[in-house]
């Protein structure tokens, strides 16, 4: 990754502590941020890469929610 290492873990599942449960960390876009009850809200899961030599972390979303996500945030500024 950022240090040339190829020692990677893959994949691995960034967590926060939620009110009672672990919830996933997550990209979010709306559809209308503005609504009060139906934004019509898009959650995108972040996975993260490790690097084992440095500890560099980089995160990704899936493909296809990265296209929903390019299309809600097209009239944010
Ligand atoms: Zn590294």
């Amino acid at each position: 990754m950022r240090c040339g290492s190829n020692d990677i873990v893959k994949k691995v599942r960034a967590a926060d502590i939620g009110r009672k449960t672990t919830v996933n960390l997550s990209l979010e876009a709306y559809k209308d941020p503005d609504a009060l009850f139906f934004p019509g809200k898009h959650r995108a899961p972040l996975k993260a890469d490790v690097c084992v030599k440095c500890g560099y972390v980089s995160f990704s979303i899936s493909v296809e929610d990265a296209i929903i996500i390019k299309e809600l945030q097209k009239n944010v500024d």
